[in-house]
């Protein structure tokens, strides 16, 4: 299978020499449908456009930016698969030293404008530039004047209107306005980028393209649109939190294809109008999109450097579904994917599977068959399907909703079906499962199965806390749901004669949580004799309620204060606390503890978390 042409003389052997579309993506291009810019590359090949990649350029060469020529119709910009500044910084706010997107997982190598990859002209440590789109839409517009550049990819998705930046602790205005972009996709991107692209090539200008689905475009003035809700202005969101928090209040409420409305932003340098978001792709669509002509390999231009790290984690697996009901407070899916389940239909699964069979390097075990959560394959219950999710009440917290259907049959049958694939021995599910979800199907055959057949000997799950408070704050089910499903687990496992470890899965200082409950989570994991390999803080990454609550100190959603660890101090306590038993941790601990008021738990009794 070839890969899109990443050159000019690429594009010439091909008979193309002028692109219709460039995409530019602050990952190394690697051809398989996990990776957005080939998905939606492929997609507009598929759609009869001619397609050129530039990956990972160097943002300080514009002849990088050249390297496929001008495009006849625009330049398609995403940051990659991360938002850049995720990518780049710890939760702590230090570099990451490794970028697993990036050629040999090296984060300071990029594509050069001279065509090869390697350090760029200015020695960048990190080759990927602090939110990367607004550096590569200047680059663009560098590279060729008058060209459209349309931003997308889940950086643009997340800052899409003001939103809260954590390594720079302030509210920033929309990446639109910020990056002089001529449209920002946000979402799945597929349908608006298609349609975008149609009009283009109609003759339309790009600054007439208007009224698309999942679309974020500028304005001078306040548009014209009865429907619209206009939210509080940027200045006013970025100086006063609760305004911050109620304005979020209100574009979350606009995320369901169904029910939201235009939103639009004021700012002094103009308006950022947000149409309703696209409706989802599932079935027959879903099936193409990851069923074009990928080469399922990273670009032979990083084969020096050892490939792409990222794509080992996917190479072997298989997406089954999109979007989650599971609305955890943590997670941008909303924002993103959202809420309404879609999914590929068993044929299509069958048909990718028998190609991973075929590929080399596969030694027979599929090793993911999933989405944002494995086990939701449709829609949370007739009404969703129908009308969309409910603005307000969540599926699954703080009480499953009595309109939910749960229902594992579609996916054993997948599973099932999967196994039977000439060549494949193993299936494996690796994506999170939803475990309150899986405990309220009253068929536990999904259960007994997955343990029999699609579990390596741990089972990983997220609870993520164990306090009633903070779990209600995250959307996650209460701590007595998760007790009941670690007992079922046992109980399954022994029957089907498996020794399964359940690992479980904690976040650390993630708003409503303080040493109390620190203390308390630690307690729990004392109880149950485990102790986390890694802990995961709290990241405050654009988009997610979570995230404004740690912002503001306020629930947007009841209006009510919520307590923050914000400082370093009380955020590595509580991440010491969940690894206690480090003799490293010690000190920290017992600064904790006596903070807390539970010096109790300090010296040699059966109880005591530290000596
Ligand atoms: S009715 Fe219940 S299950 Fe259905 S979308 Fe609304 S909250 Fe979710």
């Amino acid at each position: 299978m070839r890969f899109l042409p990443v050159s000019a003389a690429e594009l010439a052997e091909r008979g193309t020499p002028i692109p219709d579309v460039v995409l530019v993506t602050g990952d190394a291009y690697v051809d398989h449908p996990s990776f957005g810019a080939a998905l939606i590359g492929r997609l507009v090949e598929a759609e009869g456009w001619s397609v050129a990649v530039v990956a990972r350029p160097d943002p300080d060469d514009v002849e990088a930016f050249r390297l496929c020529g001008r495009p006849r119709l625009a330049f398609l910009a995403t940051a990659g698969a991360l938002d850049s500044m995720v990518c780049s910084y710890t939760a702590n706010r230090k570099p990451r030293s490794e970028d697993d997107y990036a050629p040999g997982g090296r984060p300071e190598l990029c594509l050069r404008g001279d065509g090869t990859i390697g350090p760029g002209k200015a020695g960048r440590a990190q080759a990927r530039p602090d939110r990367a789109l607004i550096a590569y839409v200047g680059k663009c517009r560098e590279a060729f004047k008058g060209v459209p550049v349309i931003v997308g990819g889940l950086e643009a998705s997340l800052r899409r209107l003001s939103h809260y930046d954590y390594r720079s602790d302030t509210v920033r205005r929309s990446i639109l306005l910020d990056s002089k972009a001529d449209l920002l996709v946000y979402g799945m991107g597929e349908t608006a980028i298609v349609e975008i692209l149609r009009r283009l090539a109609a003759g339309e200008p790009v600054s007439a393209i208007r009224g698309v689905r999942g679309t974020v475009w500028r304005s001078a003035r306040r548009p014209d649109m009865a429907d619209a809700v206009e939210l509080p202005a940027h200045e006013g969101v970025a100086a006063d939190k609760p305004s911050f928090a109620a304005s979020f209040r209100t574009q979350y409420r606009n995320t369901d294809p169904h029910s939201a409305r235009p939103l639009l932003e004021p700012c002094a340098q103009g308006w950022a109008v947000q149409e309703p978001p696209a409706f989802p792709v599932g079935g027959a669509d879903l099936d193409r999109l990851y069923e074009l002509p990928y080469a399922r390999q990273a670009h032979p231009l990083y084969d020096a450097f050892g490939g792409v790290p990222a794509l080992e984690e996917v190479r072997f697996s298989l997406v089954s579904s999109r979007g989650c009901f599971g609305a955890c407070a943590f997670c941008s899916l909303a924002f993103h994917q959202g809420r309404i389940v879609t999914a590929r239909r068993l044929a299509s699964l069958l048909r990718e599977a028998a190609v991973l069979a075929r590929l080399p390097g596969f030694k027979g075990n599929i090793h993911d068959v999933g989405g944002p959560t494995a086990n939701f394959r449709g829609p949370a219950c007739p009404k969703m399907a129908r009308e969309g999710a409910c603005v307000d009440r969540r599926c699954l917290a703080p009480k499953p909703c009595p309109r939910l259907e749960p229902d594992h049959g579609d996916y054993l049958e997948v599973l099932r079906a999967l196994r039977r694939v000439p060549g494949v021995k193993k299936v494996f599910v690796r994506s999170g499962l939803r475990f309150d979800y899986l405990m309220l199907d009253p068929d536990d055959s999904f259960f007994r199965e997955l343990l029999e057949h699609h579990v390596s000997g741990r089972l990983k799950v997220a609870p993520e806390h164990v306090s009633d408070a903070v779990l209600s704050l995250m959307g996650k089910p209460k701590r007595a749901v998760y007790d009941a499903f670690s007992r079922r687990f046992a109980v399954l496992a022994r029957e089907a004669g498996k020794p399964q470890q359940l690992v479980p899965y904690f976040i650390s200082a993630h708003p409503g949580a303080g040493l109390k409950e620190a203390v308390e989570l630690a307690e729990s994991l004392r109880d149950i004799g485990f102790m986390p390999e890694q802990v995961q803080d709290f990241y405050p990454t654009p988009g997610t309620l979570s995230t404004a609550m740690y912002w503001t100190g306020i629930d947007p959603l009841s209006g009510k204060p919520v307590y923050v660890a914000r400082g370093a101090r009380e955020r590595s306590m509580q991440r010491a606390l969940l690894q206690y038993s480090k003799p490293e941790n010690h000190k920290l601990v017992r600064e904790a503890l006596r903070e807390a008021g539970r010096p109790d738990l300090i010296g040699r009794g059966p109880h005591c978390l530290v000596p």
